[in-house]
């Protein structure tokens, strides 16, 4: 069955339409499932019985259930859920000093094949709905009101690629983002893509204020293309040049992630041509540790090598920052807990 969490405000309102009800119930359903954060259609005191039984007979609320969860001795937590088909996804939780963070995954599965990573050793399996997105949101926050905190922070940088399945995504953010809801602003949700140009010119002309994150991880399209296959469909200089586009376009910051692996990406040519593509955009470059994945060769770059890296494009005009580890004592990498998950389902 369906979620109710799938419904922006503006679905809400057309399938309450379609139940014969006033637009206005549907604020009504927004601040019993965000505000009050309602787990059953009978909590909804204010709604006519009948309306009550309709909603039971066609939607469920929460559309996830806790499989396993593990938390870091820095307390970032792992949650893995199976969701109403039987299928597992993970989420996690980072605390940070400027609020509570949450990495949302947004397909079961993942076709990018990017060779680094751990949730391409398990393909696509289907899209989320975006209530499925907002269903992991809302577990975690429930779990906060109880210290009385928020999500404050939320990165769809967990498994799958958002532009490869946009318009649940961009639903998602809609109901998140919503005044009547959560209310997280915009400024506080970044979306991650490996680089789907088609889709990044689409969300350029939505004049959104999400924040975008590239993830680049080579600066070439010789050794891009060999540890991201969507480089073969979108070489660099489109990509570059939609990316301007849209920054120029949009007057928004961009972020570019890249991974620092040993003896790959990490040396001071790779800095210096990574600078030469990017100075002059309003941009930075986040350098990010390697969480390194038993089922490839991979090597994280060390901690000196990612400092020098970092130096080598400062001198060369291009601003950086050094992003810290979270949760290396368990499986944070992107799919390493759903790909453990699912081996052991099938040994
Ligand atoms: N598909 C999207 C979002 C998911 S991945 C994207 O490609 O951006 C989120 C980020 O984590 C990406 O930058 C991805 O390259 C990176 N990543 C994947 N595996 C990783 C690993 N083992 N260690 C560190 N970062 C990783």
């Amino acid at each position: 069955m369906q979620t109710i969490y799938d419904l922006t405000l503006k679905q809400m309102e057309e399938m309450l339409g379609t139940l014969g009800q006033k637009p206005y119930r549907a604020k009504q359903l927004y601040t019993w499932l965000y505000r009050k954060r309602a787990q059953s259609f009978d909590e909804m005191s204010d709604l006519p019985a009948a309306l009550i039984a309709q909603l039971k007979e066609r939607y469920v609320i929460s559309p996830l259930k806790l499989v396993t969860k593990q938390v870091a001795k820095d307390l970032t937590a792992k949650y893995l859920f199976e969701l109403t088909d039987g299928m597992t996804i993970e989420t996690v939780l980072m605390h940070f000093n400027f609020g509570e963070s949450v990495c949302v995954s947004s397909q079961v599965g993942c076709n990018m094949a990017c060779t680094f990573c751990a949730s391409g050793l398990l393909k696509k399996q289907r899209d989320l709905t975006a209530g499925e997105m907002t269903g992991q949101i809302m577990y975690i926050q429930r779990e906060l009101d109880q210290e009385e905190k928020r999500v404050d922070n939320v990165v769809i940088m967990g498994t799958g690629e958002p532009f490869d399945n946009f318009d649940n995504v961009m639903d998602f953010c809609a109901v998140i983002n919503s005044d009547h809801g959560l209310a997280i602003g915009a400024r506080h949700l970044t979306i991650s893509t490996c680089g789907i140009v088609p889709k990044i010119r689409e969300f350029a002309s939505r004049h959104l204020q999400y924040n975008l994150a590239i993830s680049l991880h080579a600066p070439t399209d010789e050794l891009r293309r060999k540890l991201m296959p969507v480089d073969r469909a979108y070489p660099l200089d489109e990509l570059m040049q939609a990316l301007r586009e849209y920054s120029e376009g949009n007057h928004r910051r961009l972020t570019f992630e890249y991974i620092l692996l040993k003896g790959v990406n990490d040396t001071d040519a790779h800095a210096v041509k990574l600078a030469d593509l990017i100075r002059g955009m309003n941009a930075y470059v986040n350098l990010i540790p390697y969480n390194e994945v038993d089922e490839n060769g991979y090597r994280k770059t060390d901690a000196k090598g990612a400092l020098h890296f970092y130096d080598v494009l400062m001198k060369h005009g291009v601003k950086a920052t050094l992003r810290t580890t979270h949760g290396d004592d368990i499986d944070a990498a992107c799919g390493q807990l759903r790909a453990k998950h699912e081996r052991s389902r099938t040994a």
